[in-house]
């Protein structure tokens, strides 16, 4: 591509092949020169294919068509810089609470410091959900919604750093640490950039406890704090990714979870005398085989469905017919019908069963999410908000579940997964496992994503 058809391709955007930086071109001072004498303001960045060209510079958001928004391109770099600036104080707040792992609805430390350091820049908070904290910037709408997650595991760690966890059994094994590090360094960014009027609406920063057990997010939902967002952007360190890349997928991004208990209660006995007993054992075999044919001959073969039964517990020696029977399992789906269906079929077989023996039956769900679905709409802001960072879509869905989820009962959401891998420096371990850990050197990224997130959004939601 020639210098004249570059300036003939600009008026909405610059697409540049090969090694995308046009410093390296022939004629460069031509046309950076004549580039600047059109447009006051434009960018450059050296991994994108696109690069955008900006009109204004005295607002934080430019309007080049009706579907078409693009931040001010000093506004993007700045939110970049001060993001780089911020990894630092971020490496550290993460390493502090990475030190002090507590589990569930037991983030007292952790849930100290995080309102401690938003009031100091003035944010309003509130403690909702026992141990979470929902601070806001702005004002009016849209509202829009940052979450990080604060819980750790009981998994004991055996990494050898110095800040491994100080707590025996305890461990942030999944990057909750650093996801709440990265928005409390967003924090800092987004108040000045409200403080600037250059993000319109209000911004509520949300540090949910619990997510582990799956009950965290829900509680902050049923805590009215969030009723009022438009939008919800939560981002999960993935140690699957290169570090510094953030993944995005629309649709289906991660799996409903739904652990269940069965539990058939029949009449102990004599092994000898079968006949004068109701034998649960028997029982639950039946209950466990059907249940695995669900998944393979009632679902559509085109949908995802998982039905794992885990555990099977009854009696515990030779000579007793026990009195009871246990089974436990898991069920994923990535849409919420079959979900619903699936559990409906897991309660009505195993009644069918159990009663048809004698037996009685109790079915209980003990942690329940629905899946993680990407608002294709959020996609569009996601991609634009996102172009000065490094992307690639996420081809498949991941069986595993988040309890981001049930923010979807409120408003739109999107949830994206930040890549920490970094095999050199040994981050290549899956999450829960107890050597887990992340490339912080990358954590600016996520302080910057959120950021652009916020900012995006409010534009376009307004
Ligand atoms: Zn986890
Ligand atoms: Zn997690």
């Amino acid at each position: 591509m020639g210098d004249r058809k570059v300036i003939l391709s600009v008026k909405k955007y610059l697409i540049i092949p090969g090694n995308h930086d046009l410093r390296a071109w022939k004629g460069k001072n031509y046309v950076s020169s004549l580039l600047k004498s059109i447009f006051k303001r434009f960018i450059l960045c050296r991994k994108l294919k696109l690069v955008k060209l900006y009109t204004q510079p005295s607002l934080g958001l430019t309007r080049l068509s009706n579907r078409c928004f693009v931040l001010n391109a000093e506004v993007i770099s700045r939110i970049i810089s001060e993001a780089k600036a911020m990894n630092n104080e971020v490496v550290r707040w993460r390493r502090e609470i990475h030190s002090y792992p507590e589990l569930g609805f037991q983030e007292v430390r952790t849930s100290k410091m995080v309102e401690e350091e938003l009031k100091s820049l003035g944010y309003t908070t509130c403690k909702v959900a026992e141990t979470g904290i929902v601070a806001s910037v702005g004002s009016g709408e849209p509202v829009i919604g940052l979450r990080a997650d604060m819980d750790a595991l009981p998994i004991q760690e055996e990494n050898d750093v110095p800040y491994k966890s100080k707590v025996p059994g305890r461990m942030h094994a999944c990057g909750h640490d650093a996801h709440t590090a990265m928005l409390l360094g967003a924090a800092h960014i987004i108040k000045k950039l409200h403080d600037e009027g250059l993000i319109k609406g209000t911004t509520k920063l949300i540090f949910q406890p619990a997510e582990e057990i799956g009950t965290g997010a829900k509680a902050v939902v049923d805590s009215g704090a969030v009723d009022d967002v438009k939008a919800f952007f939560g981002i999960h360190v993935w140690p699957f990714l290169p570090a510094g890349i953030i993944g995005i997928k629309d649709g289906p991004f991660l799996a409903s979870c739904d652990d269940f208990k069965v539990v058939v209660k029949g009449k102990g006995g004599h092994p000898s005398s079968p006949h004068e007993a109701i034998d649960p054992i028997s029982v639950v075999i039946d209950i466990a085989n059907a249940y695995m044919k669900v998944a393979g001959r009632e679902i559509d073969p085109l949908q995802p469905v998982v039905i794992s039964v885990t555990s099977i517990r009854a009696g515990n020696t030779y000579n007793i017919i026990p009195e009871e029977a246990i089974i436990e399992g898991t069920v994923r789906t990535l849409d919420r019908e079959v979900r619903n269906y699936v559990i409906g079929r897991l309660k009505n077989i195993g009644k069918f069963y159990a009663e048809g023996m004698g037996c009685a039956f109790k079915f209980h769900l003990l942690q329940s999410m629905p899946p993680t679905v990407n608002d294709p709409g959020l996609g569009s802001i996601v991609r634009e908000a996102l172009q000065p960072l490094r992307v690639v879509e996420i081809p498949k869905p991941v069986m595993g579940s988040e309890d981001f989820s049930f923010y979807g009962n409120v408003g739109a959401t999107y949830f994206v997964a930040l890549g920490t891998g970094n095999e050199k420096k040994g981050t290549t371990y899956p999450n829960h496992h107890p050597r887990f850990n992340i490339d912080e050197d990358v954590l600016w990224v996520g302080v910057a994503a959120h950021t652009l997130f916020a900012t995006y959004a409010a534009e376009k939601l307004e």
